[in-house]
């Protein structure tokens, strides 16, 4: 199935949108797996694009069975120092050490696994300090190395290939670099950066300027949103896809997600008070708590053990205490997810996304 062929079904409100296949999260891969789970495990998801790292796949090959497959150079949920780029190179930390990476040896990659989608290179930055003109360089330079992709695109391909966009602080810049990049023969838009925005408002800013140039029936993936309030936000301004770092930091917390969007009220709602997004399963209040963490929930951490014994897990260290804590939150986004869908079908996310921001507390 190819990915490429992106179609808006519906775009109930304006400035919403709702994709065929978009709308979702994206799975995070490690070294060929989702961080934490097995792959008997991994299969318990929903399957989804699972996107895969070119500083991971250096050592280790493409293990993946039921996924379409996004392939991108640097994982954003990791800490990262931006080496200062050639005109030629990409430079990247691996496990191998700081590898260069040329369009030519991406490309490679690229044409060999075939991924349903592939992410041009483009050169990132640490922050939003940096100069001026060095930001101007990265959006130049970055427009240059997605022609050089598309050029050495093998010819019968069928991956879709995504721009990268760019232009850290600067509006104009932002702006620059979308419209240029819409001119390009690409099948979609990543916002790369955003983890540098210095605040939640300046974040949608920085969304806006680079989605405005962007046509409308083209999907718009931005990476690491931090938190499912922000989400909402950005599904409003009209951002399609996002990856799965929030519920995998929270579960590498100990944090078990707990919320729902739209029509699946939970019990707390009722009372009127804003609640927290998730159980701290190290918190003692558990330890004798034989309730599962939510009777609602699909998944094997709540169909089949309590929170007493996720808490003993945690406070043991066992590894199990990661896998389930994973299942469950990759579940609660998957429900986040198609609920948001529902939400935007039905025409009323903008009063249900309203709703969540009473019902749950700020993280
Ligand atoms: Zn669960």
């Amino acid at each position: 199935m190819a990915l490429c062929q992106f179609q808006l079904c519906k775009i109930p409100e304006v400035g919403l949108r709702l994709g065929v296949l978009t709308l979702s999260a994206t799975q995070l891969e490690r070294r060929g797996l989702v961080p934490h789970l097995t792959p008997d495990n991994e299969e318990r998801l929903t399957p989804g694009i699972l996107a895969v790292f070119a500083e991971h796949l250096m050592r280790q090959m493409l293990n993946n069975r039921i996924n379409w497959t996004l392939l991108d150079i640097r994982d954003p949920a990791l800490p990262h120092v931006a080496a200062p780029h050639a005109n030629k190179f990409y430079r990247t930390e691996t496990m191998g050490g700081i590898r260069q990476l040329s369009p030519a040896k991406y490309m490679g990659m690229v044409n060999q696994c075939q991924p349903e989608i592939f992410v041009a290179m483009a050169e990132d930055l640490n922050g939003p300090d940096e100069t001026e003109a060095r930001i101007k360089k990265s959006v130049v330079h970055s427009l240059a190395w997605l022609d050089e992709c598309l050029r050495l695109r093998q010819p019968a391909s069928t991956s879709a290939a995504f721009a990268n966009l760019n232009g850290s602080r600067l509006t104009d810049l932002r702006i620059q670099s979308a419209t240029e990049s819409a001119r390009r023969p690409v099948d979609g838009f990543v916002l790369n950066d955003l983890y540098h925005a210095p605040s939640a408002e300046m974040q949608l800013d920085w969304i806006t300027a680079s989605l405005a140039p962007l046509p409308a029936a083209k999907p718009r993936l931005a990476y690491r949103i931090e938190d499912p309030h922000q989400i909402l936000r950005a599904v409003a301004r009209g951002v399609d896809l996002f990856d799965a770092s929030y519920p995998l930091a929270q579960a590498d917390r100990g944090h078990a997600l707990d919320f729902t969007f739209g029509s699946e009220a939970t019990p707390s709602s009722a009372t009127g008070q804003a609640t927290s997004l998730h159980h701290d399963m190290n918190d003692p209040i558990y330890k004798s708590d034989l309730t599962p963490l939510d009777a609602a929930c699909p998944c094997l951490a709540c169909t089949r053990y309590t929170r007493a014994y996720l808490y003993h897990l945690h406070m043991t260290k066992e590894m199990l205490a990661r896998v389930l804590v994973t299942l469950h939150n990759l579940t609660v986004f998957d429900r986040f997810f198609a609920a948001i869908r529902a939400s935007l079908h039905r025409g009323d996310f903008t009063k249900e996304a309203a709703e969540f921001e009473r019902r749950y507390t700020l993280p």
